[in-house]
């Protein structure tokens, strides 16, 4: 049987008995992390989610025979004790905790709950495999690594709820049973029982919901938003995610900017000590892709992108030749100093690398401490080609240089992932830095090759830049969206924009999206005739707590910063989640399974 506390108050967390408490008395609540016995007298170490305190069972002081308690300690019981803080003799002093000077002697205690031996060891280092943690994570939370990026997760939405209200804006719950919004993803449906055949979506993020109470004249909304995406596993994706959510009436990209980099500044000053300089930097789609191969660069170290596509014609080289012929570039990045670091086989497994971001090859050149040149290409160069080439990339001895000639964004994007590999490989990204900046203008549609269509690169709602309009009807790719990406060490925090606010240039995007007239009325018709009763010009943005976290706690997962995540396999393991229902619950939606997909997860 249990104990009740009978009246036991806690006056002290575990972490909290320090020099101060010497010779005063505490009341401690918690659970048995160890417990040994060593000769009369039992050491335990006391746990709760503040820290650890060792706490002494004395025969001297206790009846030897029951020591308070009647029975042996194992761990995770839950105890309660009372007793008095002492300074530990100097042999005894463990600087591995951090109340190690001290200990508590046990006057009085009982065994609030007793534990079985629990199937997982409560330590940051242990390495249990990832579904018995899944499964016992309620176990896995008591873990201090854990406990600790929870109470941090409560600070950052603490600091950015703060800044959100100080800013004047007004916290909202928009309805997680809604219809499906556009954000690129598969909706999860939730099949109704009053209107058979009918489903409900869950909210792939609020931004309809948004864009209506800016049309309702609230003017500055925020939410703590949970959002549902039924993609496929990817690696470190959620099927539910949080994020900051937000929108503001009468505003340009840069007010939008200055609140969210002004939340982002305060979490990084309160919740980590780090002082971020604002405003942030800016730079464009156009020169992240150009410098870096992505559109979200790190930008802890340099190796930027050179096109050195002027040198190609006649250079003798005819995969360069052509495909600067063909209207498409030569690029590269040079590794400095590193050209001894890259055997001939690892030249090759990144060439390979690069191939999967579907460029033909990767050609490379590097200059030897001797002079010598070694190269995939540069016999066919003549010498004065071989140092135009040189001369471009600014080759020096001890330097390699890797090389993509392909269509311009395909050799762009690839070179930006061999970029990476090799900084990562080279031990170049700095750690505890931290690039946070914005990526601007990104194009506004992008060609979706599978559907043969042009898909939009941010969402529909995104407004075209009003120098780019006149391009509307003829040159649609290179239109540039009022859209803005908040990227930290080359990770993208959060995306936004500024919105349509008419309701025929809304029509005519969903028109650009290959939707007819009838869909698009069908579709968002409350949205295009919400936008006929004077609708103020918008925007906003929206940014990923649970990446935001994960950053901030150098996690490698999204897992390790959600107190109850889903597998990638989007199961839960603790609570069997998805699960089959009953039969009757079926009926009663209108629902039958084929038998053959009914197959227990
Ligand atoms: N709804 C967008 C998203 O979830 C963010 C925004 O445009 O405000 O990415």
């Amino acid at each position: 049987m249990a104990e009740f506390l009978d009246g036991w108050k806690r006056d002290c967390m575990c972490a909290e008995v320090d020099a101060e408490r010497v010779g005063k008395d505490v009341t401690l609540f918690g659970w048995v992390q160890r417990a040994r016995n060593m000769g009369g007298i039992i050491f335990v170490w006391l746990r709760d989610r503040s820290g650890i305190v060792q706490v002494v069972f004395d025969s001297n002081v206790l009846d030897p025979d029951t020591y308070a308690l009647g029975e042996s300690l194992r761990n995770e019981f839950v105890l309660a004790i009372k007793g008095s803080v002492r300074l530990r003799n100097e042999k005894d002093i463990n600087e591995s905790l951090a109340t190690g000077r001290l200990e508590v002697v046990v006057q009085e205690a009982k065994i609030l709950n007793r534990a079985e031996t629990p199937p997982i060891y409560i330590d940051d280092d242990a390495n249990e495999s990832e579904p018995l943690r899944m499964k016992y994570r309620y176990l896995d939370l008591r873990k201090p690594k854990l406990q600790r990026t929870m109470a941090l997760r409560s600070q950052v939405m603490n600091a950015v709820r703060s800044h959100m209200i100080s800013e004047g804006f007004t916290e909202f719950e928009t309805p997680i049973l809604t219809r499906s919004t556009p954000e690129g993803a598969r909706d999860f449906l939730v099949p109704s029982r009053l209107h058979p055949g009918n489903c409900y979506a869950l909210p792939q993020s609020p931004q309809i919901y948004k864009q209506l109470l800016m049309v309702a004249g609230m003017d500055r909304y925020f939410q703590f938003a949970r959002c549902f995406r039924d993609e496929d596993s990817r690696a470190d994706r959620q099927p539910e995610f949080t994020q900051l959510d937000l929108e503001m009436s009468f505003v340009e990209p840069a007010d939008v900017q200055t609140v969210v980099e002004g939340a982002f500044a305060r979490v990084f000053r309160d919740v980590m000590g780090v002082d971020i300089p604002l405003p942030l930097p800016r730079m464009t789609w156009k020169d992240a892709m150009e410098k870096y191969g992505s559109d979200k660069p790190d930008t802890r170290y340099d190796m930027t992108i050179q096109d050195v596509s002027a040198f190609a014609p006649g250079c003798g080289f005819s995969v360069f030749e052509n495909s600067v012929q063909d209207g498409g570039i030569v690029a590269g990045i040079v590794a400095r100093q590193a050209a001894g670091r890259f055997s001939r086989k690892e030249i090759d497994t990144l060439g390979e690398f690069a191939k999967t971001y579907h460029v033909k090859g990767m050609a490379w050149l590097s200059l030897q401490e001797d002079g010598t040149v070694r190269s995939s290409f540069a016999k066919f160069l003549s010498d004065d080609k071989l140092r135009e080439l040189t001369d471009a990339l600014e080759l020096e001895r001890g330097d390699i240089a890797f090389l993509i000639a392909d269509r311009k964004l395909v050799a762009l994007t690839a070179l930006g992932q061999v970029r990476g590999r090799v900084a990562r490989e080279l031990g170049l990204i700095e750690q505890g830095k931290y690039n946070l900046f914005w990526v601007v203008e990104f194009p506004l549609m992008e060609w979706n090759e599978e559907n043969q269509r042009y898909v939009s690169a941010h969402h529909p709602f995104t407004m075209p830049m009003e120098e780019d309009f006149h391009l509307l009807d003829t040159d649609l790719p290179n239109v540039r969206a009022k859209s803005y990406d908040l990227v930290l060490n080359g990770v993208e925090m959060g995306s936004g924009s500024i919105r349509i606010h008419a309701s025929d240039l809304q029509e005519k995007m969903f028109g650009l999206l290959g939707f007819t007239h009838e869909e698009a009325w069908r579709r968002f018709g409350f949205l295009l005739e919400a936008f006929k009763y004077g609708t103020p010009p918008h925007g906003g943005f929206a940014f990923g707590i649970d990446r935001l976290l994960m950053m901030l706690t150098d996690s490698d997962s999204l897992r390790d910063v959600i107190a109850f995540p889903k597998m990638q396999n989007a199961s839960c393991l603790m609570m069997n989640t998805p699960d089959e229902v009953s039969p009757d619950q079926l009926k009663l939606l209108h629902i039958t399974f084929d038998a053959d997909d009914a197959a227990a997860p």
